[in-house]
């Protein structure tokens, strides 16, 4: 199987077997959107979902939270992981947000980049989630599955991994795609013992450790 039918079949096979396929971070607007992603860094989707209800009805709108101070910021959230460093970049996020885009969460990848506390994974996720554009981001869970699965070869980092995925998935299924990868990494295809024996994939995935049996 070349690479080009290896991705067509894979694609073929999340379409039918998860068909639907969504952040599992809880938000309503992009800018909550943009603090849960930051939260995310290091620290699980569920910690991040305890965590923002009373930070955002503390900080609802972006004026609040730039308003505010990271002292302030870091007590909602002192139990998500490195919370000095993303008190400071929420706070930087949103003045930014405020003073260089009045307030409204740019969707284009560069702009998204210049404000504290997002990078190239969170600012993909933006743009993708909220904006429906072809942005992939990768994570740990996107970099190990496309890997085992023979997506891609001898990507040594995200951003190597992110231009392989890029050429061979259609634009329009980019969204999509990341959810796929990032959902099956998290609970099937996990990093320490892979449930093969219960994946979709595992006729045709060639890890060579794959497990068939428990
Ligand atoms: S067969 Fe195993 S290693 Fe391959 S994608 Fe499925 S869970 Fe991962």
């Amino acid at each position: 199987m070349n690479r080009k039918e290896r991705f067509a079949r894979v694609i073929e096979r999340f379409q039918q077997h998860m068909p639907v396929a969504e952040t599992e971070l809880l938000y309503r607007t992009p800018y909550e959107l943009l603090v849960a992603v930051i939260l995310s860094a290091q620290c699980t989707d569920k910690r991040v979902n305890m965590i923002t209800p009373a930070l955002l009805h503390r900080f609802p709108t972006v004026s609040d939270m730039a308003g505010s101070t990271p002292q302030e910021v870091y007590e909602y959230i002192k139990s998500c992981s490195y919370p000095n460093n993303k008190s400071k970049h929420l706070v930087g996020m949103a003045r930014t947000l405020l003073n260089e885009f009045g307030g409204i969460v740019p969707s284009g990848i560069e702009d998204l980049m210049r404000l504290p506390g997002v990078g190239r994974k969170t600012a993909n996720v933006i743009a993708a989630v909220v904006f429906n554009q072809p942005a992939l981001a990768v994570d740990t869970h996107v970099f190990r599955v496309s890997a085992r699965l023979g997506l891609t070869r001898n990507a040594r980092t995200p951003l190597a991994s992110e231009r392989q995925l890029v050429q061979y998935i259609p634009e329009k299924l980019i969204p999509i795609a990341h959810h796929w990868l990032i959902l099956h990494g998290r609970y099937v295809c996990t990093s320490r013992r892979p449930k093969c024996h219960l994946c979709h994939l595992a006729d045709i995935c060639p890890y060579p450790d794959k497990k068939i049996r428990t």
